[in-house]
């Protein structure tokens, strides 16, 4: 019954501050979910473990960022596929939804990819401002039972925001959870 919202972190794994949110996120007995970039998986293997371990979730972010509504069907498959193997081999875990970069779709996007894309009801701009303060203030001003709130785990400010970010929810009574736990409930 408590209110409930899922934090999502994008374009890592990032070494700092993406272990820095997982402390954060273990100390709290909190979870969370990120958006991981292919190529980014072969050097973090510890860190995407260290997720699946602790109870986080991993969703595709595509193989290198590139904006996947101008690729060929056979470039998109590229993208995802070669980002879903890359997982499983380190994690075991082959993840089951997906958000597309930059937030940029269309039908025949959501028709080739064979998993949700997922997108987000608050955006923290964290990328812009780099600034803790303020990310800290737009989530705690703003957020909502039912939120998908995007950051990105590549920003130390970002895991700075986190430290107050993450125990301030708690203790409002919202529950942390990953986005496959918030859409089942709902
Ligand atoms: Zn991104």
């Amino acid at each position: 019954d408590k209110p409930m919202v899922a934090l999502t972190f994008d374009d890592g794994p990032f070494p700092g501050s993406t272990s820095s949110i997982l402390d954060t996120l273990r100390e709290h007995d909190a979870v969370a979910t990120f958006f991981v970039i292919g190529n980014r998986v072969h050097d973090n293997a510890d860190l995407l473990k260290r997720m699946i371990d602790e109870g986080s979730e991993i969703g595709n972010h595509s193989l290198s960022h590139k904006r996947l509504t101008t690729l060929s069907v056979e470039e998109l498959e590229y993208q995802i596929e070669k980002t879903q193997i890359a997982l499983k081999a380190v994690t075991g875990v082959e993840p089951v939804i997906m958000r597309p970069t930059y937030g940029s779709y269309n039908d025949e996007l959501e028709q080739n990819i064979g998993m949700p894309m997922i997108l987000w009801s608050l955006d923290t701009r964290d990328w812009e401002t780099r600034d803790a303060e303020s990310v800290i203030q737009h989530v705690l001003e703003n957020v909502q039972d039912g939120d998908i709130i995007l950051m990105h785990d590549i920003y130390m400010s970002t895991a700075e925001a986190v430290k107050v970010i993450v125990p301030e929810l708690k203790s409002r009574g919202f529950q942390l959870v990953t986005v496959s736990e918030l859409l089942a409930a709902r």
